[in-house]
């Protein structure tokens, strides 16, 4: 007998995570999620999964809201741990950028964000390992801070299976079957599954998904690197930190230990996301580290390199992911284009698309996310730049 699905979401990073555990939480039928590879192989892997609420615009803002709601109640609202580690968020910014903390914190402040503007004499009394040079203005969030990107990944997965979902890693998706303009099924690695409702989540893969169903998108595709160190003992606290003036954030990672990664705007790193190599190396290496003895003196020769990776970012043309319904094609949905700062949207996303999939009115609008937006010139643009502080 052929199979059949109500729903099929094709890849299990965290939006199709999200997505899949949102809809088995509606009660949406049979729904089935498939990856190429295992849950959670793909970019959300190497994420730095921080969770800051600093987005510069009305959706970006209730999105991030409620993502920090909800990895502050993971086992009730992502079905069990996340690793969240609330040890606050801030953003520095260089003389002549502080308009980009200036202008956009009286929003977040309107729309519930809670977030401090600091002075570089204020933000090195509350962290002295911080040596404040070239910073003019920050602003930070006690209620932000970091997340275990796979296993908030899992515990999506694990609890939607609980409620039903079925889980079908190593089977890749080849074909969407369509009929007339509308989307019945899917071709994988291991036989069709016939459904009216498919919902392309395939991360920096999402375009080539596209492809197989008549869609185009374009998507720039970037690696980023990152390195862990350990700190040396009695290293003081710090909170996620974005230095926009070095274009750079560090933050702890675990009890002694540090992540470093490179932040916008810089130079794409243009690779595939199917053949480039998930290290990382020492020209990355030493630059990030370079920037956080600027910033951190006290750990210069004092911290021991661990790891490094890389990961790729599936970039937008405004920064802002993909996530809706496709009217040239119903039933078929979008949640992609992460552009590098997704991982933290990744479940009010699911949330909100699991909604309009069983056509209920979302809690938070993301009706602007539309992939209509690039042919309309209805886009996003950031108070920081083109860049993930999106
Ligand atoms: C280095 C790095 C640091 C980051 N830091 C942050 C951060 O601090 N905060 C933040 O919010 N965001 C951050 N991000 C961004 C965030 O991690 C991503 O936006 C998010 O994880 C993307 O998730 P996804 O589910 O869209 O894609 P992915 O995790 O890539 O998932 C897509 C899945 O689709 C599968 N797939 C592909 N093709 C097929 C097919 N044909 N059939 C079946 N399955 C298929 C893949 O195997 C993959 O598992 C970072 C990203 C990187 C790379």
């Amino acid at each position: 007998m052929s199979e059949r699905a109500d729903a099929v979401v094709i890849g299990a990073g965290i939006l199709g995570a999200s997505v899949a555990h949102a809809l088995t939480k509606l009660g949406f039928g049979d729904v089935s999620l498939l990856d190429k590879g295992a849950v959670c192989s793909g970019s959300t892997r190497y994420s730095a999964a921080n969770v800051r609420q600093h987005y510069s615009n009305e959706v970006g803002i209730r999105l991030a809201l409620r993502a920090v709601e909800m990895f502050e109640r993971d086992e009730e609202e992502l079905g069990g741990p996340s690793g969240f580690v609330r040890c606050g968020y801030m953003v520095m910014a260089p003389p002549g950028e502080e308009r980009a903390i200036r202008d956009v914190v009286p929003l977040q402040r309107s729309l519930g964000v809670q977030t401090e503007i600091l002075s570089p004499d204020e933000v090195a009394e509350r962290y002295p390992e911080l040596d404040v040079d070239g910073i003019a203005l920050a602003c930070l969030e006690p209620a932000s801070g970091y997340a275990d990107p796979v296993l908030t990944t899992r515990s999506l997965v694990d609890s939607a299976r609980r409620r039903g979902l079925a889980v079908h890693e190593g089977r890749a998706v080849t074909g969407i079957e369509r009929t007339g303009g509308r989307v019945t099924g899917v071709s994988t690695s291991a036989g069709a599954i016939a459904t009216p409702v498919v919902v392309n989540a395939a991360g920096p893969w999402g375009d080539r998904i596209g492809r197989l169903a008549g869609i185009e998108y374009r998507l720039t595709f970037s690696r980023e690197h990152e390195a862990q160190l350990e700190l040396p003992s009695g290293f003081g606290e710090v909170p996620v930190t974005s230095d926009a003036a070095q274009r750079f954030y560090f933050r702890p990672h675990g009890p002694g230990r540090l992540l470093v990664g490179e932040g916008w705007p810089k130079e794409v790193e243009p690779d595939d996301p199917e053949t480039y190599d998930p290290g990382t190396d020492d020209e990355h290496v030493r630059r990030m580290l370079e920037k956080l003895f600027r910033r951190v003196p006290g750990l210069r020769d004092r911290v021991r390199y661990l790891t490094g990776y890389s990961g790729m970012y599936d970039i937008t043309d405004d920064w802002y992911p993909i996530v809706g319904a496709e009217p040239a094609l119903e039933g078929y949905y979008t949640a992609f284009g992460g552009s590098g700062h997704c991982f933290k949207l990744g479940p009010p996303l699911g949330e909100a698309l699991a909604d309009v999939i069983a056509g209920r009115e979302p809690a938070i609008d993301i009706s602007p996310l539309r992939h209509s937006r690039f042919e309309e010139g209805d886009t996003f643009s950031s108070v920081w730049g083109p860049g993930n502080r999106a």
